[in-house]
């Protein structure tokens, strides 16, 4: 038996369907029939080869949901709930870190694990179907499944994607206090995870800047209560509302998700003395920026931190919030297209021109 696979060659190569052979599980390794995975920006900038270490040919596809179908020795997720064939399960896409080097246990950091490992990103498709958008997904031993919470399906999972716990984990690395005004830059799957995690959290006022409107209007939908559109509000005039909204003190929080070096500079004129600034947008390189250490940090006495990938932790508590909210957080709604795997260079086509805001690859679509 073969698997069917769309697989990145190397860079600006058109994706290719691969046949790849159905993998020996391991002891303590489980089989996945593939649900859905997402393609997100960081599929269209491993598509031009943006993102350095990545041993191409590899299959994309790091935030998926699949249908067990066989467990080798694994009975239970990774919290001890039972698990079998024919249960609904998602996954942490980062696998393989060490437990013993500098970043794992002294500076308890396993994001920054020299040995981490990413499905759908750092396997080559040589290894085996270790990436989404293939018919079945290994996991091997180790790799830390959750069941699905009750009331929730692959598409509400999907609908975030990896934006969603990269958008929670910013929203918990800026430590937001309840009332905070919390700006949002950026409308992606990432900043609209932040606007609707600030919500929930309690903000006082998120504020979402971005572009285009339909990714707006989403936004409102999931928390935000001010949107303002890059396209017809100009720098000075995004610049007032924030300071008639803090009274000309600027924005408590402010959580970067645009990926665009030159939000940097706008971001720290919106922040007030002494407020927080996560850079969460930038898991690629997207160039350099300017800004003066004297205005933006030092005397502003600014807290800028970074937020690289996620935790297990991110993916465990935004899953349960989003089952319990699935009301507030209908992030199935971010879905704007479904592709079968022969329509992957499509899907990235059409998120890279902001056709659509989140594309699925199912491959039980035939193409
Ligand atoms: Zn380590
Ligand atoms: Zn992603």
């Amino acid at each position: 038996m073969t698997i069917r696979a769309a697989v990145m060659t190397q860079p600006d190569a058109p994706l290719e369907i691969w046949d790849i052979d159905e993998p020996v599980l391991e002891d303590g390794g489980v089989l996945l029939e593939t649900i859905a995975s997402e393609v997100c920006g960081t599929d269209v900038h491993l598509h031009h080869g943006r993102l350095a270490g990545v041993p191409y040919p590899i299959i994309p596809g790091h935030v998926s949901v699949g249908r067990v179908l066989e467990a080798r020795g694994m009975d239970r997720d990774a919290f001890g709930a039972k698990v079998g064939p024919g249960d609904v399960v998602t996954f942490y896409d980062v696998h393989e870190v060490c437990n013993s080097c500098y970043f794992c246990t002294v500076a308890r950091q396993p994001n920054r694990c020299p040995s981490r490992r990413v499905y759908g990103i750092t396997y080559s498709a040589h290894d085996g179907p270790l990436g989404g958008w293939a018919e079945q997904i290994y996991l091997k031993p180790g790799v830390r499944i959750v069941k699905l919470p009750d009331g929730l399906d692959a598409d509400d999972v999907i609908g975030g994607g990896c934006g969603l716990f990269t958008g929670f984990a910013a929203v918990e690395r800026s430590d937001l206090a309840m009332g905070d005004t919390v700006v949002v830059q950026g409308s992606g799957p990432v900043g609209l995870a932040a606007a609707a995690f600030a919500a929930l959290r309690g903000a006082g006022l998120v504020i979402t800047i971005g572009a285009p409107k339909a990714r707006l209007e989403l936004a409102r939908q999931l928390g935000a209560d001010v949107v303002l559109s890059l396209e017809d509000r100009p720098l000075a005039e995004r610049a007032d509302v924030i300071g008639e909204a803090t009274h000309g003190r600027g924005a408590d929080v402010i959580i970067e998700a645009s990926g665009n070096p030159d939000a940097i500079g706008e971001g720290f004129s919106l922040l007030r003395d002494g407020g927080t600034y996560v850079i969460a947008g930038h898991y690629t390189d997207a160039g350099p920026t300017t800004f003066n250490p004297h205005v933006d940090v030092n005397r502003k006495h600014a807290d800028v931190r970074g937020q690289w990938g996620t935790d297990f932790r991110h993916l465990v508590r935004s899953l349960r919030l989003l089952a319990k909210y699935r009301d507030r957080l209908p992030f199935a709604r971010v879905i704007g297209g479904r592709y079968g795997l022969g329509q992957a260079e499509r899907a990235l086509e059409d998120v890279a021109a902001l056709r659509v805001t989140k594309a699925i690859i199912d491959p039980n679509i035939e193409y």
